[in-house]
């Protein structure tokens, strides 16, 4: 897999288009002061680059031979070394299991262990931002627009800092247990989504898909099988008599089987009906512990295992 680094410059620079490629001819990157050596209109110049210990990791030993330079609205300048990162060959057997994520609003993500990923804390930060947006808008001058912009940038890096982490979690537990992650197909979500303002659709599909795309990579490079399923009746199908009826789904949150009586919240079934292979699945009842799962779940007793940090934003 290809991956990209963002690393961030500290100092001006005389680079004046918004984006440009470097090729090794015109780029270097050297390990002993992380710096980049980089041809401009004005000649060679060498700088140092910002890099987190991810950075440090996926550039050591390495000679990266081509880059890309950001300029952002702000003036900042951003620079994504390419590298070629070898993938593990997975180790799992033909065997495994699967865990199945389940993505939404309330909680970010469900697994189909019963885990939950809460989505409130991020829901008032939205909130937050909105408020300030609103206010921003009625202003509607151009400084209010400058910063109107850099909001919602914020917003997605936000956004992007809460996926990174609920990513890694669900990619460390799948290699630990020795399964692979199964997601739903993501095409149609944008309908299912019972958000009414376009602005926060837009918002959630992009959260979603960029949620999916982490998910994936980090996949990839641990090695953890990684499957997309059909997610049509993912929501209304029994998965442990598999009787299909849109009326199980009781609520948002609940889901009751008209024919066998399985009680159990309405995600987290999505998610086991996911892990089985989603449409083109089978109810096995031998795979999952569908009841002990429902109980943990509605008596509380399954800890959110990642409260997002909420953040200000000040203007
Ligand atoms: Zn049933």
């Amino acid at each position: 897999a290809a991956g990209i680094l963002k690393v961030k410059r500290r100092r001006n620079s005389t680079v004046r288009p918004t984006s440009i490629d470097y090729d090794a001819r015109i780029f270097s990157f050297r390990e002993a002061d992380y710096t980049v050596s980089l041809s401009t209109v004005r000649g060679r110049i060498r700088v140092p680059v910002g890099v987190g210990d991810y950075q440090k990791q996926l550039l050591s030993g390495r000679k990266p031979t081509s880059a890309v330079v950001f300029k952002t609205r702000q003036g900042e300048y951003f620079i994504g070394i390419h590298v070629d990162v070898e993938t593990p060959p997975p180790d799992f057997g033909e065997e495994h299991g699967w865990i199945g994520v389940d993505l939404g609003i309330v909680n970010i993500a469900t697994l189909s262990d019963g885990t939950a990923f809460r989505g409130e804390p991020l829901e008032q930060t939205r909130t937050r931002y909105h408020n300030t947006k609103r206010s921003l808008q009625r202003k509607g001058t151009r400084g209010a627009r400058r910063v109107l912009r850099r909001l919602s940038g914020r917003e997605r890096r936000f956004q992007q800092v809460v996926n990174h982490e609920v990513s890694k979690r669900i990619v460390e537990r799948a290699k630990v247990e020795g399964k692979g992650v199964r997601l739903e197909d993501l095409s149609g979500i944008r309908d299912r989504m019972h958000v009414r303002k376009s602005q926060r659709r837009r918002h959630h599909t992009w959260a979603f898909y960029d949620l999916r795309a982490k998910i994936e990579y980090k996949c990839a490079l641990s090695g953890v099988p990684f499957e997309v399923v059909d997610p049509r009746y993912t929501s209304r199908r029994c998965p442990i008599c598999g009787h299909t009826e849109k009326a199980n789904r009781t609520s948002q949150r609940e889901f009751r089987c008209r024919s066998c009586g399985l009680e159990a919240n309405a995600d987290v079934i999505g998610a086991i009906n996911i892990s089985l292979g989603g449409a083109a699945g089978r109810p096995e009842v031998a795979l999952v512990d569908v009841e002990g799962i429902a109980h943990s779940v509605d008596s509380g007793e399954t800890e959110s295992s990642y409260n997002p940090p909420s953040l200000g934003c000040g203007s």
